[in-house]
């Protein structure tokens, strides 16, 4: 489903040039769970970011569904509204309701009519325990409850893959578990998906693979069984020595 080709980002900063990612080489397959860990300043938000060209690649190539995202002649709006996204701060419109953050992208860009957009959100709503918040402004809402309608706001797309940055790092630890909740239910249901976090034991249950990431670079990938039981590189040994 996502091919990425020796990818390549630096940041042009006045302190100079910053290589945050040195060359990195990955295959996602259609319904895999990659979970993506390391140390703050790895790149797993650049990495995650460059997936859906939020951030334009230096070098390198970004495959997705068997065209080249990276290519210039591409449509890239069109193949990028196939990737949800969901951040660590939400992200939602503060001026509109929870069903008019669901139906904003939906219909503006004419997949749906308002009311096909609409029962589409309610069916999503009561799927994630909140059919009763759609007329709620975000405002109104627990840091858990925004990161559930993020999730259903992205899902609203129907996309083919879910990338997920963080998602439960900015919320109170009462509300951790409830959004990864949802999260695992959309893995049960077979979405693929590609999440950075600090969760462990999400990543244990969850994963079909986990990248390490370090220094730009994915220094180890394997099941959550080896990665967990038998890490090899010594950086993601003292990784796992502190976040275990
Ligand atoms: P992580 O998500 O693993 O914490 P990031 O991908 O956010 O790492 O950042 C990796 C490095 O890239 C950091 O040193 C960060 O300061 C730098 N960086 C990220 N985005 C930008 C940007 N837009 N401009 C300059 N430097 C950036
Ligand atoms: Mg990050």
């Amino acid at each position: 489903m996502i091919s990425v080709k020796n990818l390549k980002k630096t940041f042009h900063t006045v302190d100079g040039d910053i290589e945050v990612l040195k060359g990195i080489n990955q295959e996602i397959d259609k319904g895999e769970k990659v979970v993506v860990v390391g140390p703050s300043g790895s790149g797993k938000s650049t990495f995650l970011r460059c997936l859906n060209l939020l951030e334009v690649p230096t070098s390198g190539e970004i495959w997705f569904e068997g065209e080249n995202l990276t290519d210039k002649k591409c449509d890239a709006d069109r193949l990028r509204r196939k990737m949800g996204m969901v951040f660590q701060h939400f992200n939602l419109f503060p001026h509109l309701t929870v069903m008019q953050n669901i139906t904003l992208a939906p219909v503006q860009l004419k997949l749906l009519s308002k009311e096909a957009a609409e029962k589409k959100a309610m069916e999503l709503l009561q799927r994630v325990g909140l059919s009763d918040r759609a007329q709620a402004y975000p405002a109104q809402l627990s840091g858990g409850q925004k990161q559930r309608i993020a999730i259903v706001r992205a899902l609203a797309m129907e996309p083919d893959v879910m990338l997920f940055d963080e998602p439960t790092s900015a919320l109170d630890p009462e509300m951790v578990g409830e959004v990864l909740q949802v999260m695992k239910e959309l893995a049960n249901g077979g979405m693929t998906m590609v999440v950075v976090t600090h969760e462990m034991g999400f990543a244990r249950e969850v994963a079909t693979r986990i990248l390490f990431m370090d220094d730009g670079k994915v220094l180890e990938e394997a099941d959550p069984d080896t990665f967990f039981a038998h890490p090899k590189n010594p950086r993601l040994q003292d990784f796992l020595s502190k976040v275990l």
